[in-house]
């Protein structure tokens, strides 16, 4: 830790004070959250002053601001307040330290040896202001390959090495949901910066259709389109996420399809997500035709063999120890995405680390039970909406009609949100099942019944009575 004399550099004890502070928490962030996230933001960050109670942290771009604010906002306040009591507050903030703050002290501090570091951010992609937030565990390095995904892995890292090359432009990736859509994506916009071209790396903007939408429909609010069309026309790589749910928007389908002209037209790389292929999507037929003339590469279900290998991965990459024989046994029982078997996976260390037991095949079962019983027995929507319907005595045609009524539609919002928590069902189909309703009226079901039910214990033991009879 330097330790700097009053005046020897200009600055009062105050500051010095801090930046000492300062240094002592990014070895300890750096030491608990690991090397891949120090690469990622911590070295980024620099120390801005404090004013009052508040302190400024600075992020070199805008998404590591967000990333860091979204994702490590309350570490960071909790960890300042222990350094230092007199600060209440840590705003972070976009830009570079100010002139007086200290060069970056070395850290130097052992290494922890992870078995595989992610290809993080080195340089961070550019992301510009209309980028979305990357997760940092979402690359290449880590993403497991097989017969399944291999076609749809090799186009990603195609596109990542050359941008928008013939014949792979747009790139168009469709799956199920959890095998592997938006890791692929993240895993190009991580890898853009090694594709430099005249020492320039492509600039990339990331987003979920849903955003794009939200962000259009801003703009036109804030007469501020040709602002935003200009944002996305200045980028190298646009990523679209989850394109199903532009779903049925004419005005930003259309908006949508010029832009994606545009920008093919003028060289740029598009790279699109969906659950279906182009011609299975429900949208206009011009943009349909477009997103099809590129390449289009399909992740398919998962096999077993590959679902060991992530297994495998994983359980290395947390080094816990985890028997071979609890890999197999998930591997055979959760079949449906790579998600819910990661997830599983981490419910099992976390259980372990927590009670300091080794995982054995026994926990396991007691662990997951409640997991496992969903997936031993797989409710569809047609179940869930004849016993809904049953349970409160109203017609089963009217979980699909048009009616508005209170004693129809608070059922319906029941078994959209019973359908949310009991199939695998994404939020379009689950509206198409209930008379083709747009998947926010079920994403507002599904949040009103919650609220619901955490307000009114007997409302929410009716739910729960309704779950345990459908999961049997
Ligand atoms: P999708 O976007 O297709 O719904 P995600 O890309 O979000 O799915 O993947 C879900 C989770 O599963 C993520 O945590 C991701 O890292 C992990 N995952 C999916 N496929 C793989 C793979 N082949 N190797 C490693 N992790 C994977
Ligand atoms: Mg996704």
């Amino acid at each position: 830790m330097a330790v700097m004399d009053k005046g020897a550099d200009g600055r009062d004890d105050a500051t010095n004070r801090l930046a000492a502070q300062w240094d002592r928490l990014r070895a300890r962030l750096q030491a608990e959250l690991g090397e891949a996230e120090y690469r990622s933001w911590i070295r980024h960050a620099a120390l801005g002053g404090l004013d009052g109670d508040e302190l400024a942290i600075f992020l070199p771009s805008h998404f590591l601001r967000d990333w860091v604010r979204a994702q490590h906002g309350p570490r960071l306040t909790a960890a300042w307040q222990a350094e230092n009591p007199a600060i209440r507050r840590v705003d972070v903030r976009i830009g570079g330290a100010p002139a007086t703050d200290p060069p970056p002290a070395p850290i130097d501090i052992a290494k922890p040896a992870l078995p595989a570091t992610p290809r993080t951010a080195d340089p961070a992609p550019r992301t510009g202001e209309i980028g979305g937030l990357l997760d940092p565990r979402f690359t290449f390095a880590n993403f497991v390959v097989g017969k399944p995904n291999e076609f749809a892995y090799a186009c990603a890292r195609r596109v990542a090495e050359r941008p928008a090359s013939h014949g792979f432009n747009p790139l168009f990736l469709y799956g199920g949901v959890g095998l592997g859509k938006t890791h692929l994506m993240h895993a190009i916009a991580w890898d853009l910066p090694a594709s430099v071209t005249n020492g320039v790396a492509p600039a990339v903007a990331y987003m979920s259709a849903e955003q794009f939408m939200h962000r259009f429909i801003g703009a036109i609010r804030s007469q501020a389109t040709l602002e935003f069309k200009d944002q996305l026309r200045g980028v190298d790589v646009l990523m679209i996420d989850d394109l199903q749910f532009l779903v049925g928007k004419d005005g930003t389908q259309e908006e949508f399809f010029h832009t994606f002209n545009a920008l093919v037209d003028a060289g740029k790389q598009i790279v699109v997500s969906a659950d279906k292929s182009p011609s299975d999507l429900s949208i206009e037929g011009r943009l349909r035709t477009r997103l099809g003339c590129g390449m289009v590469a399909d992740l398919h279900a998962t096999t077993f063999e590959l679902r060991m290998s992530i297994l495998e991965s994983k359980a290395a990459l947390s080094q816990a120890k985890v028997p071979a024989k609890v890999l197999e046994f998930l591997a055979h029982k959760i079949t449906s995405s790579v998600r819910e078997l990661e997830g599983a996976l981490n419910r099992l260390i976390a259980h372990a680390n927590l009670f300091d037991r080794p995982i054995t095949l026994e926990g396991a079962l007691d662990v997951l039970a409640d997991l496992l019983r969903a997936h031993d027995r797989r409710v569809t929507i047609d179940e869930i909406q004849r016993k809904v319907a049953e349970h409160y005595n109203m017609r089963l045609s009217d979980m699909a009609s048009p009616r508005r009524a209170r004693s129809v539609a608070r059922p319906r919002q029941i078994a959209m949100y019973l359908a949310k928590h009991l199939t695998n069902r994404s939020l379009p189909e689950i509206g198409r099942k209930f008379g083709n309703r747009d998947h926010t009226t079920v994403l507002h079901a599904v949040g009103r019944v919650g609220e619901l039910m955490s307000r009114d214990v007997g409302f929410a033991e009716d739910i729960a009575l309704l779950r345990r009879t459908l999961e049997g």
